[in-house]
């Protein structure tokens, strides 16, 4: 079933110990919807400037995913400079220009507007309610942030995350939000603003998953390459989602959760052995289906 996604289309500028590239396409969006189209249809919505390459347009479209969302407007394309250290898991960001998304007013398509899944994408809160405030009775909401707006638009991210029913953080996100270093009381307060479930990605350590009474954690895969972690968080969310929406329930069940989860960690693991969406775009269903054995394998036991 469809997929709406929300959120940010790149350049992105970034060096990791293991090398750098400049003005690679990113964005939440782009690696959210890549990770989604191997499971589900999605649609997108975003904006770019007239500087975003049309051969990655073209190829999105080849894919299922529906780019009538997705505005090119005069200007340039959103920016993004950011350095890794030997911690991965941590961003440090050196330049955000929003460029494009400054005026970024979009109006879904019409056939948009029905969309059973929405993923509220790394994007200004504001402009994640307004996209929501356009779908008409959705099954299943999820959103997810970063420091960035937790620092800059506090009061409307909050709002935001009152109109979900899943939030996706990482780990220092979630503390910082919060205001609770302890991830289970940190998801406790922010279950407590109205999501019922909260899924905290935790690096190269894996996911653990929150709600009601259930707990659900998930290792990272441990890789022997790994060059560029940007958009594992994005990649994560899109294969979650788009497992959701391939199964089409409006009331997943605990296991559909876990398999989720599992659906997402191996996309993301696969993104983050090269730079940019080269990895990820290249990927085969045989390839995902193996990654989800090779965690069973990984975490099975017997007593
Ligand atoms: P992640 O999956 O969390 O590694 O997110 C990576 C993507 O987020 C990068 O490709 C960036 O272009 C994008 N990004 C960085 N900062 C922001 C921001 N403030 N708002 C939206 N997108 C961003």
């Amino acid at each position: 079933m469809s997929l709406l996604v929300v959120g940010s289309m790149a350049f992105d500028s970034i060096k990791s110990p293991f090398g750098a590239v400049e003005r690679v396409v990113g964005g939440s969006a782009t690696y959210f919807s890549l990770a989604a189209s191997y499971l589900t249809p999605v649609r997108l919505v975003s904006v770019v400037g007239k500087d975003f390459p049309r051969e990655v347009i073209d190829m999105l479209a080849s894919r299922s995913i529906d780019t009538k969302g997705l505005k090119i407007a005069g200007g340039e394309t959103f920016r993004w400079k950011g350095y890794y250290e030997y911690d991965l898991n941590t961003a440090h960001t050196v330049k955000t220009e929003l460029n494009v998304f400054r005026d970024f007013a979009p109006v879904l398509p019409k056939e948009y507007r029905n969309s059973p899944y929405v993923f509220l994408g790394n994007i200004d809160p504001r402009l994640q309610m307004d996209i929501l405030s356009q779908v008409r009775g959705p099954r299943l909401v999820a959103l997810d942030t970063m420091n960035y707006w937790i620092e800059n638009s506090p009061a409307p991210l909050r709002e935001a995350i009152g109109k979900v029913d899943i939030v996706i953080f990482n780990e220092s996100e979630i503390r910082e939000i919060s205001g609770e270093y302890n991830l289970v009381k940190a998801a406790r307060t922010v279950r407590g603003w109205g999501p019922s479930r909260i899924v905290i990605k935790r690096g190269e350590y894996g996911v653990l998953h929150l709600s009601d009474g259930t707990m659900f954690a998930a290792p990272g895969y441990p890789l022997e390459t790994i060059f560029d972690p940007t958009g594992a968080g994005d990649s994560f969310a899109g294969g979650f989602m788009g497992y959701l929406a391939s199964r089409g329930t409006a009331d997943p069940t605990d296991m559909d959760y876990r398999l989720a989860t599992m659906y997402g960690s191996a996309i993301a693991s696969y993104t983050v052995e090269a730079f940019s969406t080269e990895r990820l775009q290249n990927l085969s269903t045989e390839d995902i289906a193996e990654r989800v054995d090779a965690f069973r394998a990984l975490t099975e036991f017997r007593v």
